[in-house]
């Protein structure tokens, strides 16, 4: 890993999903974004992202991940299956690499940063400007790891 990354973590309530989230911004630097889709304004998310960072994912139990899409389903919406809570998207590319949005409430350090979002609404996209948006914009995934740990 690079020495210019902040590792900040994150998890959803039970520990279930785990985000490794190395970012080059400290928690005040990172750009909050508040998307006016549905699903975003249901659950109050406030997403971050960083196109020089990286992610990785852990999972304990895979039995227990909602991998929702909706809309044009050009990305996994990571959500708990035991305690409900949304962690990041992934969209999926043609060159395997994954790319990722992060939900900051579920951040350690989400008390650290700015309470000021940009809202965002993505509505008028095509798939094609959504893919190309998502892969200037989101985070590499470097890994997910995914166990079977039965609690
Ligand atoms: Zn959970």
């Amino acid at each position: 890993m690079d020495s210019e990354h902040f590792p900040l973590q994150g998890k959803c309530h039970c520990g279930n999903l785990k985000l490794i989230f190395n970012s080059t911004k400290t928690p005040d630097e990172l750009a909050v974004r508040t998307c006016a889709c549905s699903f975003c304004r249901k659950h109050g998310i406030r997403s971050t992202s960083d196109p020089n960072g990286n992610l990785q994912i852990q999972i304990m139990n895979s039995q227990q991940v909602i991998h929702y899409r909706f809309g044009m389903h050009t990305a996994d919406f990571l959500i708990c299956g035991c305690c409900g809570v949304y962690v990041a998207a992934i969209m999926h590319h043609e060159t395997q690499q994954s790319f990722a949005t992060i939900n900051v409430n579920v951040l350690d350090c989400a008390h650290l940063v700015s309470q000021n979002s940009v809202t965002v609404d993505y509505d008028g996209e095509t798939v094609q400007s959504r893919r190309e948006r998502r892969l200037r914009a989101w985070t590499p995934v470097t890994s997910i790891e995914e166990q079977n740990f039965q609690p």
